[in-house]
């Protein structure tokens, strides 16, 4: 274990990470997409038959053209996520997936709905099998059928995953690649027999919105994994520090001696990442980084490190159960930094860096992750006002960092208390679970509604805080917290 001494000395703040365009920039940009194709069409033609069509193809534009943003808004493209946080903006992403499947499968009945008011159901149904069996349609047809599967799939694994035996990897290879066939062919029927498909501009403004959506894509998998390559980390250190917990440690690829370099190549130097103590990044742990392998882990090093970064890594699937495994020195890849659980964001919300009189954490199990690398930043700067832990686990032989805990609270007003499920017989901590009882007994300072919180863990623990914490008078907007599970 290694304690990083904390200094009392003026520490020179970390250079800040690239931010993101505003939200209400975004939600603006968002609205307008939406409805552009539906006022082009209503400005530039009489809306094509009667109420139900026009309702039909109303629905089919908007959730069209809002289908081509979903790319844009899956959390990977830092200057759309940044604002939000990438879990409100996944959450977004799955909400909107739901309400642009509902209007684009609706499309078709909706179409038929003015044959089945005015003709009856005969006609309603003679129009519907018209469809199926003109070729002219196969591609909305193709489009339709599509957004079931690949809907139906992401459905199934939000519900089902831990039991369902799809890779993680291959579905969100496939969930990319199966959503721009749909933009392909819905781009296809709209402009080839859509009601407005003779109106030019609108027949642009679709192919605009169609490159922009595989653009969004190609960036996604193909340029930003040969930016990734371009900028190789390697696995520099890798150790077991508690039961399946790894701490892994990567370093930037050093520049190559000179000697070895052919004639005009260039030495390959890696940018260190520029963090905030608390944000994540997604790593890629051997292999290349166009296979899409990578998975979220909080940075648990302070930014003062330097270019290293350190992980803290729980064995939970597939991928973590080998992390241990892997050998030191093969390449790693790191995009990032994304998210929001950092003290500048905390303090933003709790009105200010002087309005908040003390820092309390709340870590479940591996949350003392990003929650290590706060800790570790405010050691280096030499937070003077008080720090409050409290962790919960199931054993002691999950507890890390016991050394390093002991130097801040040397060195700082750091105090910090462990609660054990399974305790041994020397324990001196809590025992129990991390639920209200647990946290309300826990804070035994004046004025709690005057801290900012940190929490992160299990959704239990996480909800069990906010109430534990509200029921003592804290305002939401002190607690900040980081999901390790989308939900
Ligand atoms: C913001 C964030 C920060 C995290 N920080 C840490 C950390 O510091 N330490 C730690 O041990 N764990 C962390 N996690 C959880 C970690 O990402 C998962 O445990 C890991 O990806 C599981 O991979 P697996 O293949 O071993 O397990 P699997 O069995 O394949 O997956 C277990 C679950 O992890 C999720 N998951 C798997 N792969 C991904 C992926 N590529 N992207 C998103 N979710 C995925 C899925 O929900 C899946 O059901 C974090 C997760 C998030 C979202």
């Amino acid at each position: 274990m290694t304690a990083t001494p904390p200094s009392t000395a003026a520490v020179r703040p970390a250079p800040l990470p690239p931010g993101g365009l505003p939200a209400w920039l975004l939600i603006a940009l968002y609205v307008g997409i939406g409805s552009l194709p539906l006022l082009l069409a209503w400005h530039e033609n009489a809306p094509v038959g009667g109420f139900w069509r026009a309702l039909s193809n109303g629905l089919a534009m908007v959730g069209f053209a809002l289908l081509t943003v979903q790319f844009y808004i899956s959390g990977r493209i830092r200057w759309v996520s940044s604002d939000f946080g990438i879990d409100r903006l996944l959450l977004f992403h799955q909400m909107a997936a739901r309400v642009i499947t509902v209007a684009l499968l609706a499309h078709p009945f909706l179409y038929v709905m003015q044959d089945l008011f005015e003709e009856g159901p005969l006609a309603a149904g003679t129009t519907l099998l018209h469809m199926v069996g003109n070729p002219a349609f196969t591609s909305g047809l193709t489009a339709w059928a599509l957004l079931i599967v690949v809907m139906a799939l992401a459905l199934a694994l939000a519900l089902l995953r831990d039991w369902l035996p799809i890779r993680y990897e291959a579905w969100r290879m496939s969930h990319g690649l199966g959503a721009a066939a749909i933009v392909c062919a819905g781009l296809h029927h709209t402009i080839t027999i859509g009601s407005y498909s003779e109106d030019l501009t609108l027949a642009q403004l679709w192919i605009v919105l169609g490159v922009l959506a595989l653009a969004g894509l190609a960036y996604l998998y193909l340029v930003r994994p040969w930016q990734l390559g371009q900028q190789p980390f390697y696995i520099s250190e890798i150790t077991r520090v508690g039961e399946r917990l790894w701490s892994i440690t990567l370093g930037p690829a050093k520049m190559q001696p000179v000697g070895i370099l052919s004639r005009g190549a260039k030495p390959q130097i890696t940018q260190p990442i520029v963090y905030e103590a608390g944000q994540f990044a997604y790593v890629t742990l051997g292999g290349s980084p166009f296979i899409m392998a990578d998975h979220p882990f909080s940075i648990a090093s302070s930014p003062s490190e330097g270019s290293k970064l350190r992980f803290l890594v729980k064995e939970a699937g597939d991928f973590t159960k080998v992390v241990g495994s892997l050998p030191v020195n093969s390449r790693a890849y790191v995009d990032g930094p994304f998210g929001r659980f950092t003290l500048r964001q905390g303090e933003a919300a709790a009105g200010g860096r002087d309005k908040v009189a003390g820092i309390a954490f709340i870590a479940g199990g591996v949350g003392i992750a990003p929650i290590l690398g706060l800790l570790r930043d405010a050691g280096v700067r030499g937070e003077t006002r008080p720090l409050r832990l409290l962790t919960g686990n199931r054993a002691a032989s999950q507890l890390v960092y016991g050394e390093e805990m002991e130097s801040w609270a040397a060195a700082l007003d750091f105090r910090a208390r462990h609660v054990l499920q399974e305790p041994p017989a020397d324990w001196h901590g809590g025992v129990g679970m991390l639920d209200d009882a647990t946290i309300a007994d826990w804070i035994d300072w004046p004025n709690p509604e005057g801290w900012l919180y940190f929490v992160c863990g299990p959704r239990a623990v996480r909800e069990f805080t906010e109430r534990a914490l509200r029921a003592r008078g804290v305002p939401p907007s002190r607690i900040v917290d980081e999901a390790f599970k989308y939900e």
